[in-house]
């Protein structure tokens, strides 16, 4: 509140302000990046990267399959063309050995999109080594696993560029934002330029570039920086709901939780978990659903959607099994102890 109040006592509601570059500076400290571009949204960060890295007309991209939707949808606007990556079990998150395959497959590929899936890193060490044996660029699309760390580095910082996305429904909001992390200056300064309708220094409106409405507003920002302030408190509750679940749930015929590996530390954004016993998913969700509490599966495979299914697939369906069996538990960081008893309770009672 203090931080919007400033931005309209001092009148910088948009576009830019204080805020903003503050924000900028705060969020790179946190994470341990050098540069960041404040932007409306991670799909708009994801689409910047890719055309820093001159992804363009014809041009592939590795994807992983299981993922949002938002992750894929910026290789379309710059004409490129996504090939999905599966998942594997260890991990749920891209599987460098299809990467490896995909490259073989591929080898001419102009980018890699890594995402690190419900606040999980992805298996940053094998997937890097990888791309650069094949000089390959890395965008790690961290939308959801800010406050998430791989072996003590935060996730988003491994790559070329990292994104992030403050939606309403990740760890922390904005309202509606993204940003773009590098340690390329020139690059994010570059993103900047694009986010700002690409225009030239020159005292009228000159642009020899195309552009876009991309940056984020100084209201947003304000909003941001206060956030960035209970990041810690929310992966705390978030882990606290995993544990909880967990913990209650676990042990119950057929149950697996999401994998949390040695070298990870999840922000905890959304509890998953697999079932492989007698009670089914859906069976899960409808009995949660007839107490009004609202539990989804996980994410549709990319390489399954009505829209992307034309594009290439490399892999061995363990994504395709992750969607079949998983659901997604509620993990909102408001929930009340009595809320989570109450969600736990109507799960057990199937067993
Ligand atoms: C939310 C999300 C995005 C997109 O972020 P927006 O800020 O909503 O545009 C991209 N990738 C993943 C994996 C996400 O969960």
């Amino acid at each position: 509140m203090e931080y919007v109040k400033e931005a309209f006592e001092t009148n910088w509601i948009a576009p830019l302000g204080k805020n903003v570059n503050e924000f900028e500076k705060e969020l790179a400290i946190k994470v341990g990046s050098k540069h960041a571009a404040a932007l409306s949204s991670g799909t708009a960060a994801i689409h910047l990267a890719l055309k820093a890295i001159g992804v363009g007309e014809g041009d592939i991209v590795f994807c992983p399959t299981l993922t949002f939707s938002a992750t894929a949808n910026p290789i379309i606007y710059q004409n490129a063309k996504p090939v999905f990556i599966d998942s594997n079990e260890e991990t749920w998150n891209m599987c460098p050995r299809a990467l490896e395959e995909a490259f073989e497959k591929y080898p001419n590929v102009k980018a890699v999109i890594v995402v690190h899936l419900y606040g999980l890193s992805a298996n940053m060490d094998e997937i890097m080594r990888v791309c650069r044996h094949y000089n390959v660029k890395v965008i790690e699309d961290a939308a959801e696993s800010l406050g998430g760390y791989y072996k003590g580095t935060h996730t988003g910082t491994f790559g070329d560029y990292g994104v992030f996305s403050f939606n309403g429904n990740k760890i922390i909001t904005t309202s509606g934002g993204g940003m773009l992390v590098s340690k390329n200056e020139e690059r994010i300064e570059k993103a900047r330029f694009w986010a700002t309708q690409s225009r030239d220094q020159a005292r009228h409106y000159e642009h020899s570039e195309l552009g876009y409405n991309y940056r984020m507003s100084n209201v947003s920002a304000g909003i941001g920086r206060g956030q960035l302030k209970v990041l810690e408190e929310r992966v705390a509750k978030k882990k606290y709901i995993f544990d909880h679940y967990k913990r209650e749930l676990g042990s119950l015929e057929g149950v697996s939780f999401m994998p949390v590996n040695d070298w990870d530390e999840p922000n905890y954004w959304l509890s998953s978990m697999t079932l492989h016993g007698k009670v089914k998913p859906i069976e899960v969700m409808k009995a949660l659903e007839l107490e009004n509490i609202e539990a989804r599966p996980i994410w549709k495979p990319m390489h399954l959607q009505p829209y992307f299914e034309k594009y290439d697939y490399v892999g061995t369906n363990v994504a395709e099994r992750l969607f079949e069996y998983g659901v997604c538990l509620p993990s909102d960081t408001k929930m009340t102890d009595e809320e989570l008893e109450r969600t736990v309770k109507t799960i057990k009672k199937l067993w």
